[in-house]
């Protein structure tokens, strides 16, 4: 049996938005690993630092912001003969070597990703002949008619300008180029956020389905926790720059342990299942230039302590599964009784007090 590799290690990144005294801190000391092949899922409102993470991750910042800390090691290729790029010391030359072929970017808008000059067909034959300048312009568009078919479109759309399509159209036309040239690992930050309810739901589904064909690694951003549940492996939730609890998908949405994934929770309607009252997340995300003192969720919690106010929750294993939190609940050391909605068990998709 062969093991699987990670083939992402992230080791206390770090990114600030500013230099010197004025510096913000966006992202903080964050630390994953991702196995070929798994969907990790990256939750948190909008201000969280999930995008700013990505974009950091793949070199794709833009000033003000900075990688201010930590190690990211990117690794492909087969058992026994494995790459291993260091993405923070990789030259402009090799990160352009590296995207799209190894790891490609669906972002929130396709109709800013896409020019609104060119007819579809043109924006696949430009991806596909920059990667391989020896093929023929027949093969290019029979590879585009394939990863048309592959997102449910026909192959008419390669004729068609972006306006002439629908959001739902243009959004799985960007996924299907994020796939052209088989990359292994595919980051989508936010894909679905602008279409509608049933079109989002269709092309988790069908996101689902592709990757469990061509076998690629995910990173799926949303602020949506129900549309991961369904794709993830695992779910890392981020609140102000940290993350604040990862787990496997089912544990974490069955079984949420941090009071701001709870409230996530109680923000979007569940994907099946019964209806039920949102009561959403009281208050707004923090300015990052004034971060309260202690949990900096502390404001907006319902379940906050003094300790809360004061120090900072360490983010650790908070059950035998490995889960981790970072949540003064959560301490064995304080004494304290869990709230029971922070405090459910999970087995294999069965929810038990
Ligand atoms: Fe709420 Fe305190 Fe946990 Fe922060 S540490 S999430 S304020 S209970």
């Amino acid at each position: 049996m062969t093991l699987e590799h990670n083939i992402l290690d992230v080791q206390d990144f770090c990114v600030d938005y500013g230099y010197g005294e004025s510096a913000v801190r966006a992202v903080s000391d964050v630390s994953f690993t991702l196995g070929a092949s798994r969907v990790l899922g990256v939750a948190g409102e909008s201000g969280s630092g999930k995008s700013t993470l990505v974009y950091g991750l793949t070199r794709l910042l833009r000033a003000p912001g900075v990688i201010s800390d930590g190690e990211v090691t990117f690794t492909i290729g087969a058992e026994g003969d494995q790459r291993a790029f260091d993405l923070l010391a990789a030259t402009e030359q090799d990160l352009r070597a590296i995207r799209w072929s190894h790891i490609s970017i669906v972002l929130q808008s396709a109709l800013s990703a896409l020019n609104p000059m060119r007819r579809i067909g043109r924006e696949f034959d430009e991806v596909l002949r920059t990667h391989d300048k020896n093929s023929s312009k027949e093969s290019r568009h029979e590879r585009a008619i394939e990863l048309l078919a592959m997102v449910g479109l026909d192959a008419d759309r390669l004729d068609r300008f972006p306006h002439e399509l629908s959001g739902g159209q243009r959004q799985r036309i960007m996924i299907a180029m994020a796939l052209a040239l088989r990359p292994e690992l595919v980051i989508m930050d936010e894909p679905t956020t602008a279409l509608d309810v049933v079109t989002q739901r269709e092309i988790v589904s069908e996101l689902y389905e592709l990757r469990r064909q061509l076998g690629f690694a995910m990173i799926f951003i949303t602020h949506d926790l129900s549309l991961l549940v369904e794709l993830a492996d695992e779910i890392m939730v981020m609140y102000a720059g940290h993350i604040v609890e990862r787990a496997a998908a089912t544990d974490l949405y069955h079984a949420p342990r941090h009071p701001y994934t709870l409230g996530l929770m109680n923000s979007f309607p569940p994907l099946h299942g019964e209806r039920k009252e949102l009561s959403g997340i009281p208050g707004t995300p923090p300015d990052l230039k004034s971060l309260p003192a202690g949990c900096s969720f502390s404001p907006r919690c319902a379940y906050a302590m003094d300790i809360c106010h004061s120090s900072k929750p360490p983010l650790v294993p908070v059950d035998e599964t490995g889960r981790l939190a970072a949540c003064w609940l959560h301490d064995p050391s304080h004494s304290h009784s869990v709230p029971v909605e922070l405090a459910r068990k999970h087995v294999r998709g069965v929810e038990a007090q």
